[in-house]
């Protein structure tokens, strides 16, 4: 029994009648797979929820029962990749043609009128807007 499982992703238990014990953790990277107890103990896989499907149907074949299952922790997220409609899309104006200072582009600009997509002026702040 670990009481560190900030690691772990969902756990699955079974018993067999005889009274042996398995878990089989899932860790949060998706991927690695440990088995305790049973026949495996010890062992580390890296066949993600493949090898925990193969190896629940295994000791299921082998007269374990799946005595429960939980999620432990939500699985790590990579960076989410920017939505399509954050991208800074061509175009960009080299200058503010009002007074000639840097523009920045501002996915989710709002004025009292439009909300959208603008090229924004750093200087006076004037706005270009890409979207109606
Ligand atoms: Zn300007």
């Amino acid at each position: 029994m670990t009481t560190d499982d900030a690691h772990v992703q969902h756990t699955w238990q079974l018993r067999h009648p005889d009274g042996d014990e398995i878990s089989i953790d899932l860790w949060t990277d998706d991927y690695t797979v440990r088995v305790d107890g049973g026949p495996d103990d010890g062992d580390q896989r890296e066949g993600g929820r493949a090898d925990v499907d193969h190896l629940l149907a295994k000791y299921q074949a082998n007269g374990h029962r799946l005595v429960r299952d939980y999620p432990v922790n939500d699985p790590a997220v990579a960076e989410e990749p920017l939505e399509d409609d954050e991208r800074e899309p061509d175009g960009r104006p080299e200058h503010c043609p009002e007074c000639g200072s840097p523009v920045e582009y501002e996915a989710r600009y709002s004025d009292d009128f439009r909300e959208g997509a603008a090229w924004l002026c750093t200087g006076c702040k004037w706005g270009q807007w890409l979207t109606a």
